[in-house]
């Protein structure tokens, strides 16, 4: 089994699902006492808000390449990010390190993909709903048509995911404003929708949503514990 190297704390409330999927997986797939063999660095979220609100990507970028390669001197096998948003810094990553990246987009692809899914709505922070780097590689590399909210809308969504989801505060009231805004994207032509932020999982399950969900953060974990497993 092969050593998983997580980069958490962005926020810790959806690397603590990240520790708790990719055990749990290894513990259904091989019973017994088996759980992952892993690693997590956890940065100070404060720190990198800081350095996202204020445009400063390439010093995020640098701080979690170092906190990559620290990863990797302690023995990981690949590199898992624990965000979608600090994806935005993916390349600056892979550069510092000579063991694998498993990048977000792409088992989030493989499974739209796979349900035959071609126009899906991605909710995620302004940062991942906004600029290009996420959504093009799912545009890029899996023919996929990617619809964002409105921008009254995507306040909403990014204002929840930074100011409750983040801090662990889960409302009635910002599950009900998503279902909205999902089924505004439905009628928009979404077929799927992306949770494109790793704490949307604790706020939005299957059942909530009218449409069907691909969850980035157990996507991401299936596809740490698949190559973990070499599965
Ligand atoms: N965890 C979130 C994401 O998946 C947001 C926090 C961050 O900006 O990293 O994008």
């Amino acid at each position: 089994m092969k050593t998983i190297g997580l980069i958490g704390g962005m926020s810790w409330e959806s690397s603590a699902e990240y520790y708790r999927h990719i055990n749990e997986l290894v513990k259904l797939r091989r019973g017994g006492h088996n759980n992952a063999k892993s690693l997590m660095a956890t940065v100070n979220f404060e720190e990198i808000k800081t350095m996202q609100y204020a445009g400063r990507w390439d010093e995020a970028g640098e701080q979690l390449a170092q906190v990559a390669r620290q990863v990797q001197a302690g023995g990981a096998d690949f590199i898992v990010l624990c965000t979608n948003t600090m994806h935005k810094v993916a390349a600056t990553i892979e550069a510092a390190i000579s063991i694998p990246f498993l990048h977000i987009s792409d088992p989030t692809g493989e499974a739209i993909r796979a349900a035959g899914i071609r126009s899906v709505a991605l909710l995620a922070t302004n940062f991942t709903m906004e600029q290009i780097f996420y959504r093009q590689r799912l545009e890029d590399k899996f023919g996929l048509s990617v619809l964002v909210p409105a921008a009254a809308d995507r306040k909403v969504v990014h204002d929840i995911i930074y100011d409750e989801l983040c801090q662990g505060i889960i409302r009635d009231e910002s599950r009900a404003a998503y279902q909205r805004i999902i089924r505004s994207l439905q009628d928009e032509g979404a077929e799927g929708v992306i949770l494109g932020c790793t704490e949307i999982t604790l706020l939005i399950g299957a059942n909530d949503s009218p449409l069907p969900v691909f969850d980035t953060t157990r996507l991401h974990c299936e596809a740490a514990v698949d190559f973990a497993l070499g599965t």
